[in-house]
């Protein structure tokens, strides 16, 4: 699976993440952003920022 952060554009390892489902949140570690996943779709993952962070 392939996430790429909205803001920073880094590419979030979802490795640390095996059980990822819709609602989980997974937070990118370029940034400090908060993203909550709401679609997935076979490899994509689509994710909406819930916290700006830093
Ligand atoms: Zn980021």
């Amino acid at each position: 699976m392939l996430l790429v952060c909205p803001e920073c554009k880094n590419q979030i390892d979802l490795v640390s993440y095996p059980d990822l489902e819709v609602g989980h949140v997974v937070e990118c570690e370029m940034c400090g952003i908060t993203l909550e996943v709401n679609n997935m779709d076979g490899d994509q993952v689509q994710v909406e920022i819930v916290d700006e962070g830093k």
